[in-house]
């Protein structure tokens, strides 16, 4: 699945890399890494039955910088994982509290992601009540993967909504 499947296509963009989605003009535009993405599709494609879920790290973006940047992937661990659900646990948060400062010491956790085998790319009533009590700093974003339609999707934060947009993959060597 190296070539991930969106709606449209932007022609207009200033980013390195190739953009896909729509862009909100006053939002962060999120620019992956293509070894994160990869990353991600992989992980994703691991399970196409049951959510899987990670988070996205990358620097901060300092203030008044548009770009969000993400350049890993950390597979959640300890969740509670069923087919239309997945639950990070204290063990999930704590595991990766430690992986973070441990093997990303430079990082920030700039987002989450997980798996929707099957039932396409949205935020559920219950994603939504995890971004907003997990992942509210402005330029957290969400990310979502059906690994059985290979389709994917980010979200982010307009004003107080949450909603779906464009991204950018950034080849490694730029
Ligand atoms: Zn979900």
């Amino acid at each position: 699945m190296s070539n991930p499947r969106t709606t449209t296509r932007s022609a207009s963009s200033s980013l390195p890399g190739e953009t896909f989605g729509t862009w909100h003009a006053d939002a962060c535009q999120i620019v992956i890494a293509h070894s994160a993405l990869e990353s991600v599709i992989d992980y994703s494609e691991h399970d196409l039955y049951r959510e899987l879920g990670g988070f996205l790290l990358g620097p901060v973006p300092p203030s008044g910088q548009r770009v969000l940047e993400i350049r890993d992937f950390l597979p959640a661990v300890a969740t509670k994982s069923r087919a239309t659900s997945l639950t990070f646990t204290h063990d999930t948060w704590a595991a990766m509290t430690r992986e973070v400062h441990d093997r990303f010491p430079d990082m920030n956790v700039v987002g989450w992601h997980h798996t929707h085998p099957g039932f396409g790319v949205f935020l559920s009533g219950y994603d939504m009540f995890i971004h907003r009590h997990f992942f509210r700093a402005a330029w957290q974003v969400a990310m979502v993967v059906d690994p059985q339609r290979k389709e994917l999707g980010f979200f982010q934060w307009q004003g107080d909504r949450v909603v779906g947009c464009g991204f950018c993959c950034r080849a490694n060597d730029n």
